[in-house]
């Protein structure tokens, strides 16, 4: 990956995000406050606006700067969770205009990590940890299997929707979601829904 084409992720993801803003929005109607559609519209709309203003020598210092917009763009937990996994990416990321597949693999754990340590979530908590999860797996899974980034990503894109349709069936344990208690279950989590969104972003811009 180069920084061309983590900034065409990126803007995938935004034009994904921009496209589904009511889906997600209705989707955290049911079991939140309705607003995951527009807090994540807002925050990529700021992210692909800063990408459009910046020069980037390195491919983690593009993640490092998406990561940080969302956080202060995004006054819901959304935006603090997926700006630190932005940010965590790029900071796990080896300097240099050209990152491996290895490499994404090691900054999408990170990824990862930095969301379970801020937002307390493990698997089953029927968060975004339950797409972003099997997604950094499957992707792990097939790059140590000698898979290149195309196949990888679409790899971890199937896993993130098999994650997010999952959810359904989950009670929340985190989040708004989870003041519904069994209530919350039946309808499929907002959170990992956007995750899914954004790991087929990036199987759609290496495809
Ligand atoms: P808010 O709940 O503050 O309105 P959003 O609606 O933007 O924020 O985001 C809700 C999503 O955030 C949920 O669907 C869930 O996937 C995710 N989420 C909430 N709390 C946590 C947490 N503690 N850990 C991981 N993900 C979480
Ligand atoms: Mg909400
Ligand atoms: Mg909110």
């Amino acid at each position: 990956m180069d920084v061309a084409l983590a900034t065409a992720w990126l803007r995938a993801a935004a034009a994904a995000v921009v496209d589904d803003t009511d889906e997600l929005t209705r989707l955290d109607a049911a079991i939140g406050d309705g607003d995951h559609g527009v807090n994540m519209r807002r925050g990529f709309t700021a992210v692909t606006a800063v990408l459009d203003g910046t020069e980037f020598t390195g491919v983690g210092e593009v993640f490092v700067k998406a990561g940080g917009t969302l956080i202060s763009k995004v006054g819901g937990a959304s935006g603090p969770l997926y700006g630190s996994a932005f940010r965590a990416v790029g900071k796990a990321l080896p300097p240099g205009a050209q990152v491996r597949p290895t490499d994404l693999v090691t900054a999408l754990r990170a990824g990862l990590e930095a969301v379970r340590r801020l937002g307390g979530a493990v698997a089953g908590d029927k968060t975004l940890v339950d797409a972003f999860g099997p997604a950094v797996a499957a992707f792990e899974e097939a790059v140590l299997g000698g898979a290149g980034l195309p196949e990888a990503a679409a790899g971890a894109a199937r896993a993130a929707g098999d994650g997010a349709r999952n959810t359904v069936a989950l009670t929340a344990r985190k989040g708004r979601a989870s003041y519904l208690g069994e209530r919350s279950a039946g309808h499929q989590d907002p959170g990992a829904t956007s995750t899914w969104l954004i790991f087929q972003a990036l199987a759609d811009v290496t495809a």
